[in-house]
């Protein structure tokens, strides 16, 4: 068995103090009222072209809904792509059984028929065949794809790694596709409200401040950017040193010689171990993880991680934006300084957006705790069911985890669905259950369940579940 790395990452960052700058807080100007032209009145709305987003507009303009996505970037993908955090986990559990499909099952399928997706052959997952599960040791990708079985046996989990280049370009293809309508460049500010129904919302860009109107509205902002305004009651509180108490900035490395580093690591173990301690007694670490796609070799991929309990404030962000990327960009020149197989090595790219873990979320009409993970049991509304596999013997209890389409409806607000890690659930589950694929399949169910809502003329928290299902059903999701 090869020996290269953690078993998990079990030590987060607890987070650090900075100094901010806050205006006194008591003072504030008020805004002139204005006309707003109304650039589009559609069906669905859907904010966001993350996993969720894309997810969610595809699967509502499919479902036959005028559909529009409005992204802030130039790219779809999210932290899925724009995040370097291109790794698509848990899609089975450690006994082998594919529990995620639909949407994200697709979207792998398209990478992989254009070489642009790696995942372990069927017949391995739940498996503890040596070289394949020594393959993803190797990589130190250990967290996302070995487990360890009843037997106490490493197995090797379904779960698949993309190239962020080529899903930019396939999601934009699915989207089109879809005939959903796509504006890129474009900052959703606010919603626009009735009382508590959002009719639409408003958004900046180069083009300047404009209004669209919708039927139903889906938030996949990952932050619930449109949350704060509508009344509905949220959280934030996140656990400081967990997991998704933490900001990412990611980079990849690439002309890394991994044989002759790897040389050096086995026949030369002990100048290996001074070298690492050299790294880390001037600040830096010698951790990192192989790139897996045939086309990467000598790439290698870092993340840099930094505890953070206030993803959302500009003065946080910054802080750690510029913070991480120093901190990396001088942990790269102590591995080409020191690390034999690093001396030709240099930054081939950066991830263009920060990467936030947790943060807003709502208190929706179903709200997941612990005790859900502690369940085998369905919900009536279930929209996906979830690979357990973070929560060691616990996990191997309760392999299953189901998710409600009420966990996707605001309390008390009309018009709108979450789908994205802002879904309702509290911070012992989200550490566990707001993933890629997890997002991508609270977004199938939302961009259907909105179709449904708007085709049968009733409110969005009132579809038909029986309609919902076998939609899903039809379009590959796996159900109970
Ligand atoms: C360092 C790090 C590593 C991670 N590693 C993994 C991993 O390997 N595998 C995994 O599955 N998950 C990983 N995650 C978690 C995962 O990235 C997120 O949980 C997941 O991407 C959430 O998807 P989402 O659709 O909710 O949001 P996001 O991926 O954040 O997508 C939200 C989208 O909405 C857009 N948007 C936001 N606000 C607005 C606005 N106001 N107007 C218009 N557009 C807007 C954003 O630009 C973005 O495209 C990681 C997270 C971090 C921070």
């Amino acid at each position: 068995m090869a020996k290269y790395g953690s078993e998990v990452f079990s030590q987060y960052d607890t987070g650090r103090q900075f100094e901010k700058k806050n205006a006194p807080a008591a003072k504030t100007i008020a805004e002139a009222r204005r006309e707003v032209e109304v650039i589009r009145e559609t069906d669905v709305i859907v904010v966001g072209g993350g996993p969720g987003g894309i997810a969610a507009a595809v699967s509502a303009a499919r479902a036959g809904a005028g559909t529009i996505l409005i992204e802030r970037y130039g790219h779809l993908g999210g932290m899925s792509t724009g995040g370097l955090v291109n790794i698509i986990p848990n899609l089975g559990s450690i006994y082998g059984e594919q529990l995620i499909g639909g949407f994200c099952q697709e979207l792998i399928d398209r990478l992989s028929a254009r070489g642009a997706a790696d995942f372990p052959d069927k017949q391995y997952w739940g498996k503890s065949e040596t070289s394949v599960v020594d393959k993803y040791i190797k990589a130190n990708m250990m967290h996302f794809y070995v487990r360890k079985n009843q037997k106490g046996e490493y197995v090797t989990l379904y779960t698949a790694v993309i190239d962020p280049e080529v899903a930019k370009d396939e999601m934009n293809a699915m989207v089109f596709e879809s005939g959903s309508e796509l504006l890129l460049h474009t900052w959703v500010t606010e919603p626009i409200m009735e009382g508590n129904t959002v009719k639409g919302v408003i958004v900046e860009s180069k083009s300047g401040r404009q209004a669209l109107l919708g039927k139903v509205v889906i938030d996949c902002s990952g932050d619930g950017d449109l949350l704060p305004k509508t009344g509905t009651e949220t959280t934030d509180y996140m656990l400081p040193g967990s997991r998704i108490a933490q900001f990412g900035w990611v980079y990849w490395l690439c002309n890394v010689d991994l044989e002759k580093y790897d040389r050096f690591m086995t026949s030369e173990p002990e100048k290996y171990k001074s070298v690492t301690d050299t790294i880390a007694g001037e600040g830096g670490s010698a951790y990192f993880s192989r790139g897996l796609l045939e086309h990467q070799e000598g790439v290698v991929w870092v993340h840099r991680l930094i505890g953070s309990l206030h993803q959302t404030d500009i003065e946080e962000m910054t802080f750690i934006d510029t913070t991480t990327r120093k901190e990396s960009v001088r942990n790269w020149e102590l591995l080409k300084k020191y690390m034999p197989g690093f001396e030709k090595s240099f930054i081939m790219l950066s991830s263009p957006q920060l990467g936030t873990s947790g943060g807003r979320r709502i208190i929706g009409e179903y709200y997941l705790t612990e005790k859900d993970m502690d369940s085998d049991v369905p919900f009536e509304d279930t929209i996906a069911i979830f690979a357990d596999n973070d929560r060691g013997d616990l996990s191997l209890k309760y392999p299953r985890t189901y998710i409600p389409y009420r966990s996707l409806i605001p309390k008390g607000t009309e018009g709108l669905l979450v789908a994205c890690r802002a879904f309702s659930s509290d911070h012992e589950f989200q550490e566990f259950f707001n993933l890629i694929p997890h997002c991508m399949c609270f977004g199938q169910a939302a961009g259907i369940a909105a179709a449904i809502a708007v085709k049968d003329g009733v409110n969005v928290r009132d579809a038909d579940y029986a309609k919902i299902r076998s939609e899903l059903l039809k379009n590959g999701a796996i159900l109970p």
